[in-house]
């Protein structure tokens, strides 16, 4: 396609990034809201693209107050007078589904998700999908957490019944290969699994813009973690196959820009940058079993050479375990359950 023809100039703004709590511009009608979370990753990036007749937002922040009074503002002030037509969650992490059931109530619009993700968020608000409930433990155990880390991982239990809402009853659902026509551009719908299971990314392929959520970010490598509900998932194949579907699909020179962070461009080499990042990680956690760790939570300090807070904890572990059934699934990596039923780790 000639891209010289298409609707919209390619966009040649300088992408400062906005204050949490203000709006700048992507490109003529993307606008980009940025707003704070309570975490280490202290920020989100909310779009909200002009589709004609009004405006479709692109996640929702974490459900805290400082979130819709933000919201409360945009609706009364940069936003008011178009209505909002769609709300697109990408996956379920709670600084993306977490206000949209407040926010479809407060606009009167529908949730417009992928399949796997609007059942996953409604699974985790509910009190068997917990994601480190108490109930986890032995998962956690059978990897050599110690009870004090165990402790500090499951302690955080409702964390995510406390960053969201629940979700309206009812979804429009999106999957791979969708297209959704914003105000004459033209989204394609891709997903991707690794980070979530089926996170949604939009590409406008005309005007060269890639929003590809959590799946590709310039300044951090996404966190990519097994946990209990699937413990012998092997997410970081999933993860890496979607890298190199992404890789296959999107243009290279595309602007990117993704939901933490600023855009970027050079695409194609931050993902290869990702995959060789990965390898690296494996090389290392076979060094730390060469040096005689056996567990994946003895592997931990070599892969994470800091203190992890108790929301860190979880994050690092889950990403270690990622690595951990990686191996074991590329034969790199064998693993035999002791008698006290920890999985002990040695070199193929
Ligand atoms: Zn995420």
């Amino acid at each position: 396609m000639n891209t010289s023809s298409a609707v919209h100039a390619r966009p040649a703004y300088s992408h400062a990034a906005p204050e949490p709590g203000t709006l700048s511009e992507l490109a003529p009608g993307i606008l980009w809201l940025r707003l704070a979370l309570p975490f280490a990753l202290n920020h989100v990036n909310i779009h909200i693209i002009d589709d004609g007749s009004g405006w479709t937002v692109v996640d929702s922040g974490v459900a805290d107050d400082r979130t819709r009074q933000v919201w409360d503002a945009m609706l009364a002030g940069p936003l008011a007078g178009r209505r909002v037509n769609r709300l697109v969650v990408t996956h379920f992490h709670p600084d993306h589904v977490g206000l949209a059931g407040w926010l479809c109530d407060k606009l009167g619009v529908g949730v417009t998700m992928s399949q796997t993700e609007y059942l996953q968020s409604r699974l985790s608000r509910g009190r068997s999908g917990g994601v480190d409930s108490n109930a986890h433990r032995p998962f956690y155990a059978r990897h050599g957490l110690s009870d004090d880390n165990i402790h500090a991982v499951t302690v955080r239990g409702d964390s995510y019944q406390r960053l969201t809402v629940d979700l309206p009853l009812e979804y429009t659902r999106i999957r791979a290969g969708d297209v959704l026509n914003l105000g004459g551009r033209r989204f394609e719908v891709l997903t991707g699994a690794g980070h979530a299971l089926e996170q949604v990314m939009l590409l406008c392929r005309e005007e060269g813009i890639f929003l590809p959520t959590d799946q590709v970010i310039g300044h951090i490598s996404p966190n990519v973690g097994v946990h209990a509900m699937e413990p012998d998932a092997d997410a970081l194949a999933d993860f890496l196959a979607s890298l190199r579907d992404i890789r296959a699909q999107v243009p290279a020179d595309v602007l990117v820009a993704p939901t933490h962070g600023r855009p970027f461009h050079g695409l194609h080499a931050r993902i290869d940058t990702l995959i060789a990042h990965h390898r690296e990680r494996c090389d290392l956690l076979a060094q730390a079993i060469a040096a005689g760790a056996d567990t994946t939570a003895g592997i931990m300090p070599t892969l994470f050479n800091r203190k992890l807070d108790a929301h860190q904890m979880g994050f690092a572990f889950g990403e270690a375990l990622a690595h951990v059934n990686h191996m074991l699934a590329l034969g790199e990596l064998r693993g035999e359950t002791d008698a006290s039923g920890v999985l002990r780790l040695r070199l193929a």
